[in-house]
């Protein structure tokens, strides 16, 4: 009994060796695994043709769009201003975040953003 490639996805690998397979150029009948030599009939590749061609550029496109999302999120994200002087810059306004520690008796954190230069620092409650 032959073998025969093994598919997965859109991409053929070698019975023997598991190399993955490129796909035939159009003219040759078969395709020559190029560590053991197998060869493999262009056939094979004749059903997984469409998924192959529009592989490359869905693959791309679904990263873009991924990262669009994470920039949008990271805007939408408003602070309150207050006026607390940045110790970094003395620039007279920061943003104001107000965490809640892990246990009750340890109260809150307020987190400051400097307006002016970013820089960070937190008050304990
Ligand atoms: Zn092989
Ligand atoms: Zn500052």
């Amino acid at each position: 009994m032959p073998l025969t490639a093994q598919k997965i996805g859109s991409l053929l690998f070698c019975p023997n060796c598991g190399t993955l397979l490129d796909t035939p150029n159009g003219n040759t009948p078969v395709v020559v695994c190029e560590q053991c030599k197998h060869e493999e009939p262009a056939s094979s590749f004749h059903d997984i043709e469409i998924v192959t061609r529009s592989h490359p550029d869905a693959f791309p496109s679904a990263l873009r769009q991924k990262r669009k999302t994470q920039t949008k999120l990271h805007e939408g994200k408003v602070l309150p201003k207050v006026a607390e002087k940045c110790p970094a810059c003395e620039y007279p306004e920061a943003f104001y975040e107000e965490k809640q520690m892990r246990s009750a008796d340890e109260g809150s954190t307020i987190l400051y953003t400097c307006v002016s230069c970013k820089h960070g620092w937190r008050v304990n409650n």
